[in-house]
């Protein structure tokens, strides 16, 4: 069984819950991690004399505020911002902002928390933090975006720095934004330093940034298929949403010898059975990097393409799977027909695009799975690495970052290996990134004592 019955854990959930009230998404990521790493923390005293979950699942510090901005017609508008900065003991805070009108406190604190895990698993000096804004850029002009920005980094800079907490992009959060914050921060500043990652190249951006998440997600599958003999060459693989993660996905699968077959947006999903190739990815790159447009015009544009409006691709037959739009994309019966339909590998670019229940199946099934946590870890891994660049003054060359990229995965893959390796020789990854996460974090919290 996935989730072993623990009466330890069940007794902690509740705790949580009465803690939390109301916040769902972050007790649904509390229970995935709580649940997998109960069993290693009741087998270490001095976890339990510490209350190491107690401390690790509440935040450092929340910072909530609103951004006032006048958009193009002169009339004033107002949004919410927070940043969560969950936990800094192995490094300072590190995580993006997101800019949807979803966002709420329970949603960023369950990405604070995550990021705190999947940043100890880069092997990186990071700490955990998550941030963004319900403003939604869609169908806002340039302009607008950059009023809201400028403004959100007036209350923002108070609280971010080098060496304190170093925000990035996330959904809604790209080039355009990033430019504006980072702007808007050199002049209050009066400083020009690495305070946000995934910048523009000519201001202190590293090679590689963009294409990150997607390639290392990419990378984290074929290492997951190789450790069973297998790789991706020849295999069928749908991809969800049409944003970066997404998009550098398909790049990399093309270039790896798979076809992505599936794309979508919060509109409805693509299905084209030929394969998504380089020229297509270029009419895609500009369509959604530049024009800012919808998935369904890819369907008009290319013949034998077709457009499900208002559905996931996840009845799509398929080899393996990437959802890589948002969270709980992927239901349990989701999970059900992918499994029927002989999916072999899910690989979740998004942050907790799987429901629990869904993570269960396919877990069970013998899929395998590879987990937010390790399976994205590419993109804040090239930000760590952009931090670096920075603090050194100098710029990588594209071979050198993407060969780092490459081994950082290779080795959040073995780490998956050595903490969540069956007796029977499968790996369970969800348990392997949890606790290969939760060491290094648990054990720096104790060194600094009761703090
Ligand atoms: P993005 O460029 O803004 O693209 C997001 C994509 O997902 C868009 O196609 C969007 O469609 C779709 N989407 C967003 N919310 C949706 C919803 N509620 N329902 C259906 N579709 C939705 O964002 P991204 O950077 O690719 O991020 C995607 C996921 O990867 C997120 O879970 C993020 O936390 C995770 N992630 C990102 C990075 C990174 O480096 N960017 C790193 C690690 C993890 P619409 O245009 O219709 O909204």
């Amino acid at each position: 069984m996935f989730f072993e019955h623990c009466q330890e854990a069940d007794d902690f959930l509740a705790g949580l819950e009465r803690r939390n009230e109301g916040e769902p998404e972050f007790l649904q990521a509390v229970e995935e991690f709580v649940r997998t790493v109960m069993p290693f923390v009741l087998d270490h005293q001095k976890y339990i004399d510490a209350q190491i979950l107690e401390r690790m699942t509440e935040a450092d510090r929340i910072i909530i505020f609103r951004v006032t901005w006048e958009d193009d017609l002169g009339q004033i508008r107002a949004n919410r911002a927070w940043r969560v900065q969950f936990n800094n003991s192995i490094g300072p805070y590190k995580g993006g902002l997101r800019f949807h009108p979803s966002v709420n406190l329970s949603i960023l604190k369950f990405l604070g928390f995550e990021q705190t895990f999947k940043n100890s698993l880069t092997g990186l000096p990071m700490g955990g933090a998550k941030g963004g804004s319900n403003f939604n850029p869609k169908g806002k002009s340039d302009r607008e975006v950059m009023r809201f920005c400028q403004s959100m980094m007036i209350e923002l800079h108070r609280h971010i720095g080098e060496d304190t907490d170093v925000p990035a992009g996330d959904i809604g959060v790209g080039g355009r934004e990033i430019g504006y914050l980072f702007g808007q921060y050199k002049r209050l500043e009066n400083r020009v330093t690495g305070i946000l990652t995934g910048k523009g190249l000519s201001f202190g951006g590293s090679k590689v940034r963009t294409e990150a998440t997607g390639f290392g997600s990419v990378y984290f599958c074929e290492n997951m298929l190789g450790h069973r003999g297998d790789s991706l060459r020849g295999k069928t693989c749908l991809v969800s949403g049409s944003g970066n993660v997404a998009l550098y996905t398909v790049d990399k699968l093309h270039t790896l010898g798979a076809k992505a077959v599936t794309l979508s947006d919060s509109d409805g999903f693509i299905h084209d059975p030929a394969g998504i190739d380089q020229d297509k990815l270029r009419f895609l790159k500009d369509l959604k990097e530049v024009r800012r447009g919808r998935i369904s015009e890819y369907a008009e544009r290319f013949k034998g393409v077709t457009f499900h409006k208002d559905q996931t691709p996840w009845g799509v037959p398929a080899d393996a799977a990437f959802p890589s739009a948002t969270q709980n994309e992927i239901s349990a019966k989701d999970a059900e027909t992918m499994i029927e339909n002989g999916v072999q590998a899910v690989c979740e670019g998004a942050n907790m695009p799987t429901e629990l229940a869904g993570i269960h199946q396919f877990l069970q099934a013998g899929v395998l799975f590879g987990p937010a946590k390790a399976a994205n870890a590419g993109g804040v891994a090239v930000s760590g690495l952009e931090q670096s660049q920075n603090a050194l003054r100098l710029s990588w060359s594209h071979q050198e970052v993407e060969a780092r990229l490459q081994g950082i995965m290779h080795d959040i893959h073995a780490k998956c290996v050595e903490y969540g390796e069956n007796p029977d020789g499968t790996v369970n990854y969800v348990k392997g990134a949890n606790l290969g996460g939760f060491v290094k974090v648990a054990d720096a919290m104790l060194a600094y004592g009761a703090v």
